[in-house]
């Protein structure tokens, strides 16, 4: 088998995937992110919304509001978000908000996603600050790790029904 090297935009994203671990292990949506600084990763997030009873425990708020904690300020400019999931609406604003300078994203979510799919909050001309976007990344590994989370999950709901009515 020929061995591939990796890009930096996959090692990151492998970040990202690692962090969605975290979620899938609490029964969480497995979403994660990580941001870089000059090549380091200086926050980490993954989806914790039922765990904290939280709508904004998302993976991308978690890690950004880490990231200023660590540069001491609300501007991320410079920085690189990973996301192995397309964000929502709230964290796409939030990118945005936060001039963040480029997103990295893995599967996209036609339903809900608002960097490309449902709305494009993260290229909005009309906006003071635009984000690089770049979409792909690592596409099958994250896109895998969600059906397998929701197949689980249907799984688990049909096996507590049979045992309800059993
Ligand atoms: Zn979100």
């Amino acid at each position: 088998m020929r061995k591939q090297e990796l890009t930096e935009d996959e090692v990151y994203m492998k970040e990202a995937l690692r962090q969605a671990r975290k979620a899938y292990a609490l029964m969480e949506v497995p979403i994660g992110c990580v941001i870089v600084y000059e090549g380091k990763i200086i926050a980490r997030g993954y989806n914790r919304r039922n765990t904290d009873k939280n709508t904004t425990s998302h993976a991308e708020i978690n890690a950004i509001r880490r990231a200023s904690k660590k540069l001491g300020d609300w501007r991320l400019e410079g920085c690189t978000i990973y996301i192995t999931l397309e964000p929502c609406q709230m964290c796409a604003g939030a990118i945005v908000q936060s001039r963040i300078t480029r997103a990295v994203i893995g599967s996209m979510n036609p339903k809900a996603g608002c960097a490309g799919s449902v709305l494009n909050l993260l290229e909005m001309q009309e906006f003071n600050h635009q984000v690089e976007v770049e979409r792909g990344v690592l596409q099958e590994e994250c896109s895998t790790m969600l059906s397998g989370f929701f197949r689980e999950l249907r799984e688990k709901k049909k096996r507590e029904k049979e045992q309800e009515n059993s």
